[in-house]
């Protein structure tokens, strides 16, 4: 049933694999706990996600949700009892959007012949975060810290990543996507590229994004690029300067992706 493999990205720095979504969940363990980023999309996935955790390391564990989508969030319940940290906005979006996150998600699976996952997502039992960050923590794990920070809106309005800056890389969930163009639904294209810098500041050699495999900074920097020219796109088709069309064909990103970031707020100043 267990499907996915393992990448070791550091010293006791884990991440799985899985087909799915091409979906990237995190393991850090230190002398004293372990952290666990992400948990899959329904609570088969993180049931079997905790199995693995429990296979590599016994340690107390804590949970970080790097953002609310479902196929980072629905699989926390196996984990419980345990501190489960995200972005206070992530929990107010859980809040606000889980039970049609679920709906939506478990329509979709169904309707696309995927009937049993999307039976897994209908019978997920939504779990809320209990540790909420605005800006920035410290996760002692003994031996080695996780710093968690928030760089502004961008993927989504609450997204965190993680940073082992003795494994020298950073969990940056989905504000890197490799193997796909990133995901604009909910996203704020004006911030990303900011963001994007926020992460190549931290200095780290390897990133570590929430779909597809590691990458390094030119990667990074490449996508920031790409998401700076949407930016400027969205920015001018909101102006009145450019038609939809034309923004559609200069951007770097296929025609849905692009349409799906000029049908968000195109300004900087939308959220705090
Ligand atoms: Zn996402």
């Amino acid at each position: 049933m267990t499907d996915g493999r393992w990448i070791e990205v550091g010293d006791r720095v884990l991440v799985r694999r899985y087909e799915e979504l091409d979906l990237s969940l995190g393991l850090v363990v230190g002398e004293e706990g372990c952290l666990v980023i992400d948990t899959g999309g329904d609570q088969t996935q993180g049931a079997e996600w905790a199995a693995l955790v429990r296979e590599v390391t016994p340690l107390p564990r804590q949970v970080l949700l790097t953002h609310s989508h479902f196929d980072h969030s629905f699989g926390t319940r196996p984990f419980l009892p345990c501190p489960v940290w995200a972005h206070r906005r992530c929990r107010a979006d859980l809040a606000a959007t889980g039970v049609e996150q679920r709906d939506k998600w478990a329509r979709h699976y169904r309707e696309s012949g995927q009937t049993d996952i999307g039976d897994r997502i209908a019978e997920v039992e939504l779990v809320l975060p209990d540790r909420l960050v605005d800006d920035t923590a410290d996760l002692d794990l003994g031996g080695r810290v996780v710093t968690l920070h928030h760089f502004g809106p961008a993927h989504s309005d609450h997204d965190l990543v993680a940073l082992v800056r003795d494994a020298d890389l950073v969990f940056a969930g989905d504000l890197v996507e490799q193997g796909a163009p990133p995901s604009f639904g909910g996203a704020w294209p004006a911030r990303w590229p900011s963001v994007l810098d926020g992460i190549l500041g931290l200095g780290t050699t390897t990133v570590l994004p929430g779909h597809g495999e590691p990458v390094d900074r030119d990667f990074v920097l490449a996508q920031r690029n790409e998401l700076a020219v949407v930016a400027e796109l969205c920015r001018a088709v909101a102006a009145g300067e450019l038609a939809e069309d034309e923004a559609v064909r200069r951007s770097p990103y296929p025609a849905e992706f692009t349409r799906s970031a000029l049908s968000r707020p195109a300004g900087i100043d939308a959220v705090g």
